[in-house]
């Protein structure tokens, strides 16, 4: 924000107004309602808030806050006031203007800000601004290119997860030629897929919750939050393009925004015509199985017919870059990556377990007498989440080292109000899970992840070496997890009492979310001592925090390994392009830059500038 000397220009920006609950419409309205104009009129200090004329305001962020230090649950808004605007609706207003000097924390007075743009809108206007010198003068790059009979560059984008669609998207946008290849299958295909597996245990290796359209988040609570700065332009680009494909714009409002995987589907639908549109060439069911590499250049890539099982199908195509966007679980990929000696560099990540508690609890220990307020998702509140974190000491002890200290940080991850939980294996020998939701959340079942970070010094410790040394941690929790539910993609899962208690008393399970079954298990065997002890304090921990947490109705399920990549493919900042390959640009979660929807998708979308300036599609800064 540009701050302004005048404060009869610009625009204040009023932070923490706070509705009570029973004074605001609802959770479910973004709007000016007469109880913040009114709050309005109080800050302002202007006397009538009736004669505020709202066409001078907007609400630019609205969020639920329940904390217990509050007196009473409130929704608090952020509001802007174009001060031209009012003035010349309400000349009167100018005398509590001049007064008012910004309040630390509650006004903050700016120049009109550009307002950031979708990426299409953002590509357009960058296109207009400069003379585009087209795919004639490839600039960066030295060496053997194909060049196609159309003077466009022809850039293959391995995987339609966030990162991929978004990098299509921008190139697609400046005119390269672009392929998307996506080993799964389109959404309506992929549907059908998982529905097999819920309704019977039919895995398909490569459309699955983790493979097809729209990757990892598709099948997903859709939560768009992100830790990369909720303000900044290249969020707000991206969340602005995904209202464009037809997600709700209250996205761009709600504090904690989130999808469903109701509105994910025909989003990423509109997202695949918009593609097909510009020329996007979209294979489904087809796997790049390997990278076609001449004098250390990527020329192309070797692809196969994801259901031809014999990989008989095998065709060599030629390709000026390729845009890696494979996700975290594309384990194959890595492998093949290490046999060009592509570099891979294990990375810290996190391991544990879920946890679901019902929905009603939740809504209780956060809302307490609010909670009838939540209505499956109908009523006038969110369904409650929450959000835990925690630093613990534990001894890390194994063979070759004495005991020592470490400090870990104990997380709740990818919380899922009012969802289930739901099988992310791309593997029937190994088992993990993730969560879930529909856009209303309506179940009656709240589920967490419970994580641990997890390092290098871990992985070694445990035997495993070499850049996948993370992967192969990840799998061995996978298949103990597996062996440990007995087969069938049943889930080995315990009483979060009787993990604390290290014993196995309550052996007829609790109902759960997971549809193929649950076996009651010691899950407190299941990780290496350190980890269930860091898992254990943090619940005690969780507990103060949350009242009620640590119960026997609460229901530990195992095991959450793949909460973001094991490794990271190194690449130059600036350029996205790989530091011992040319030509090949790793994006997204999968390469260890992102962890979550939003990012990817910024991740993708930066890449997607970079190798169009790479290939002067375009050439200025952003
Ligand atoms: P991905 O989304 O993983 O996409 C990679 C794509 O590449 C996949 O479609 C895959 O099939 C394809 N691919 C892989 N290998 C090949 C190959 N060899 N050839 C061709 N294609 C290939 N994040 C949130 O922010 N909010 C949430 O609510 C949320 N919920 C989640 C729920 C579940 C069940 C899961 C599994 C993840 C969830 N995540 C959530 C995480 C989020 O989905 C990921 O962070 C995000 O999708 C990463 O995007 P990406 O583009 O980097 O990779």
């Amino acid at each position: 924000l540009t701050t302004v000397e005048n404060k009869f220009e610009g625009t204040w920006r009023l932070f923490k107004l706070g509705i009570p609950v029973e004074k605001d419409p609802g959770k479910d309205f973004h709007g000016l309602s007469d109880a913040l104009m009114q709050e309005i009129a109080k800050v302002l200090e202007f006397p009538v808030a009736s004669l505020l004329p709202r066409e001078a305001f907007s609400v630019i962020r609205k969020s639920f806050d329940a904390r217990k230090m509050l007196k009473e649950p409130k929704f608090v808004y952020t509001v802007d006031m174009d001060v031209h605007r009012l003035l010349i609706l309400e000349p009167r207003a100018r005398d509590f203007i001049s007064d008012l000097e910004p309040k630390v924390g509650l006004m903050e007075h700016f120049a009109k800000e550009k307002v950031s743009n979708d990426v299409i809108s953002i590509v357009h206007d960058l296109k207009s601004n400069q003379e585009v010198v087209g795919a004639n003068g490839f600039n960066s790059h030295s060496g053997p290119y194909l060049r196609m009979s159309n003077g466009k560059p022809k850039i293959a984008v391995v995987g339609s997860g966030p990162s991929g669609l978004f990098a299509s998207l921008v190139l697609a946008e400046f005119g390269a030629d672009v392929t998307l290849f996506e080993r799964g299958q389109p959404v309506e295909q992929r549907g059908r897929d998982i529905g097999a597996l819920v309704a019977r245990r039919i895995l398909e290796l490569d459309s699955n919750f983790c493979f097809g359209e729209g990757g990892a988040g598709t099948w997903s609570d859709g939560k768009l939050v992100t830790r990369i700065g909720r303000n900044s332009g290249s969020v707000q680009a991206v969340m602005k393009s995904l209202v464009y494909f037809g997600a709700p714009k209250n996205i761009l409002l709600n504090g904690k925004p989130h999808l469903g995987t109701d509105k994910l589907i025909p989003l990423l639908r509109n997202f695949r015509q918009h593609l097909e549109t510009l020329g996007v060439t979209i294979k489904f069911g087809t796997r790049v199985d390997d990278l076609i590499e001449e004098g250390g250049h990527l020329t192309g890539v070797k692809v196969s017919d994801s259901r031809d099982k014999l990989k008989l199908s095998k065709q060599k195509l030629g390709y000026d870059a390729i845009v890696l966007a494979v996700g975290h679980s594309a384990r194959d990929v890595y492998q093949m990556l290490l046999s060009h000696n592509i570099p891979v560099i294990p990375k810290e990540f996190a391991v544990g377990l879920r946890i679901e508690h019902p929905q009603e609890l939740i809504n209780s220990i956060q809302y307490s007498g609010l909670a009838n307020e939540v209505e499956k998702g109908r009523g006038k509140v969110p369904v409650a989440d929450y959000k835990v974190a925690k630093y613990v000491n534990i001894d890390t002890k194994n063979p070759s080292s004495n005991s020592v200290a470490a400090s870990r940080s104990c997380y709740s991850f990818c919380m899922c109000p009012g969802g289930q939980v739901v099988l992310t294996s791309t593997n029937p020998e190994e088992l993990c899970i993730n969560g879930m939701s529909f856009s209303r959340r309506s179940s009656k079942w709240a589920n967490a992840a419970l994580v641990v970070t997890v390092s290098t010094k871990d992985f070694n410790d445990l035997g495993f070496q070499g850049p996948l040394a993370g992967v192969e941690f990840q799998r061995e929790l996978e298949q103990r997890a597996a062996v440990m539910g007995g087969g069938n993609f049943v889930l080995p899962v315990q009483t979060a009492t009787d993990f604390m208690d290290r014993r196995l008393r309550v052996t007829s399970v609790p109902p759960s979310s997971y549809r193929l079954g649950v076996k009651a298990s010691n899950l407190h065997e299941l990780f290496p001592g350190h980890i269930t002890e860091a898992l254990q304090q943090s619940i005690l921990a969780f507990d103060q925090e949350l009242p009620g947490f640590l119960s026997s109705d609460a229901l530990l399920h195992g095991v959450e390994t793949r909460t973001s990549s094991p490794i990271q493919i190194p690449r130059n900042l600036e350029t996205y392009e790989s530091t011992s390959v040319r030509g090949l640009y790793p994006v997204g979660e999968g390469a260890g830059y992102a962890g979550g929807i939003v990012s990817a998708a910024v991740d993708g979308m930066y890449a997607g500038f970079a190798v169009a300036k790479s290939f002067n599609l375009y050439h200025g800064d952003l």
